[in-house]
């Protein structure tokens, strides 16, 4: 408890602002970083940032712990107790970090330069700007893929964002209280209250859980006249849900929705959405195929990831990208092929890794490794040129000798930091929610051995795991009131 108490006073009281940091250095190397999310804001974390004049580029300023984003989608979380404002994390560096809000929307890696784009709805007299580097991490993450299906952008909602999760909430109940208008048609109100979501990965299947929580735990008693008809559906084109996960889990899960009534449709494909209306293919046990239309209230479209413009647009200037699909291509050190200087990481960068916030944080660890023994090894490197020219200017055999010796022994850490191994990851685990207070968890420990565990105890280890992973002390207990507030009070049914 004393180290509960003394971590909460620190986390509250340690001050230090732009105004006690050290300016930055323009003379020392430009790094641009990127993106505000899990890589980028690991690698900031990481950084010594006196080595480096750091600029920090990004549309949002604000940290967003996506983990607890379905939650947001019913109010469970409020949306700020999950964002942690960039400036922030950027106080505590002793040399000062530059950041623009802004979008990066061009790379050139010839000439070094990246074209900003202020994109915030006041607008000032620059709205359009360059910003020259020496050094550049791409961690701008991915946006959500519609493989292209007619009608998917302009009707379904999406889950990556803060905007995403409020337009989420605010939908569902207009959903409700336009299928409890007065004179409200059967068919219609059956048709708003038919929550579907596409995509049974992970971020489809927490959603799923939390809807239905919502369901029965509050709306249920608020709204009694939509017990019978509100529904929720998961579209999933394979076989099963959960791929990455044991087939135990997936069982288990599986067997969860059925019980809390969540209606899983897998081996259906959608094809065609249109305002009211999914249209997708099902495989029948025959393997023969059926078209079938769902009409829907409310359509989360989660299907996983597909590169963003400014990353495409890199990729179709570099040569060595031109077979690149699913975000630029890396070396074993995290260097975009093709180019020199330029970094790529999270879910920007095509890996052999699944596009997670575990890959991205530990690739974010290693490049804030790898600029820090840059560093370290320049300052070594000059440190010994300068010692070898004292060596050729002394004339007395015994100073040689003594500079002699401290240039060996410079040379031995000079090639000891330069010894860096390639980037590895290390998986820890996966760990979801699917309501009704259960979680899965398929955990990783010691030398690839693998626990699986599932049930309440486990959304238990869920709940401890992620508010320790939560980015400050002053969101973890945001996080932990609104659980307490909801279990109270219950979620708050306003639009
Ligand atoms: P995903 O890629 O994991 O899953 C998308 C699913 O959509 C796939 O199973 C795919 O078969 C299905 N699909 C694609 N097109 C379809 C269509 N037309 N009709 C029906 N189904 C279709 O996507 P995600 O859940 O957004 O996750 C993205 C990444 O983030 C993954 O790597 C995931 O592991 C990670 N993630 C992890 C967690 C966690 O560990 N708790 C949470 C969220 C996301």
């Amino acid at each position: 408890a004393l180290i509960g108490l003394g971590y909460l006073a620190y986390g509250i009281y340690e001050d230090r602002h732009p105004v006690d940091q050290k300016p930055p250095d323009p003379s020392k190397k430009t790094l641009v970083v990127l993106g505000s999310g899990w890589g980028s804001v690991s690698l900031l974390k990481k950084i010594d940032t006196e080595n480096y004049n750091v600029v920090v580029v990004s549309p949002r300023n604000f940290f967003l712990f996506t983990p607890l984003l379905p939650s947001c989608t019913t109010g469970t979380i409020e949306h700020r107790s999950i964002m942690e404002p960039l400036r922030n994390i950027l106080r505590h560096k002793t040399a000062s970090v530059t950041f623009y809000e802004a979008e990066c929307t061009k790379v050139d890696p010839v000439n070094r330069v990246l074209t900003l784009r202020d994109n915030s709805e006041i607008k000032g007299d620059i709205a359009e700007t360059s910003l020259p580097f020496d050094y550049l991490v791409i961690g701008v993450g991915a946006q959500n893929t519609t493989f292209g299906i007619p009608g998917v952008q302009e009707n379904a909602c999406f889950l990556k964002e803060i905007a995403d999760a409020q337009k989420i909430r605010t939908r569902i109940m207009d959903c409700i209280e336009t299928a409890t208008f007065k004179d409200q048609t059967d068919e219609e109100r059956k048709r708003l209250l038919h929550m579907v979501v596409v995509g049974g990965g992970p971020t489809g299947v927490e959603f799923a859980g939390e809807l239905q929580d919502f369901f029965e735990e509050d709306l249920r008693k608020w709204v009694p006249e939509i017990a019978d008809d509100f529904h929720v559906s998961l579209v999933e084109a394979l076989p099963n849900v959960l791929p990455m996960f044991s087939k135990q889990l997936i069982n288990y899960t599986e067997k969860t929705f059925k019980d809390e009534k969540i209606n899983i449709h897998t081996k259906t494909m959608v094809k065609k959405v249109d305002e009211k209306t999914i249209f997708a293919e099902v495989t029948k046990p025959d393997g023969t195929k059926d078209m079938i239309e769902m009409p829907y209230g409310l359509l989360v479209w989660a299907t996983g990831n597909a590169p963003r413009p400014v990353v495409r647009d890199l990729m179709s200037k570099i040569p060595d990208q031109a077979k690149a699909r699913r975000g630029l291509e890396v070396n074993d050190y995290l260097v975009v092929n093709g180019t020199e200087g330029i970094w790529a990481l999270g879910d920007c960068a095509a890996t052999k890794y699944a596009p997670t916030a575990q890959v991205a944080t530990q690739q974010g660890q290693y490049l804030a490794r790898l600029f820090n023994t840059m560093a370290k090894t320049q300052a070594l490197e000059e440190d010994i040129a300068h010692l070898e020219e004292l060596g050729h200017a002394t004339a007395s055999p015994d100073d040689k000798k003594a500079i002699a010796t401290e240039i060996e022994a410079k040379a031995k850490t000079l090639r000891r930091s330069k010894r860096l191994m390639p980037f590895q990851y290390t998986h820890q685990g996966s760990l979801a929610y699917i309501g009704s207070d259960k979680a899965i968890a398929d955990l990783t420990f010691g030398d690839g051995n693998n626990l699986t565990s599932s049930g309440q105890m486990t959304y238990l280890f869920w709940r401890s795991a992620y508010v320790s992973m939560c980015f400050s002390t002053r969101n973890k207990m945001l996080v932990i009131m609104d659980w307490l507030k909801v279990k109270m009070f219950g979620r708050d049914v306003s639009r």
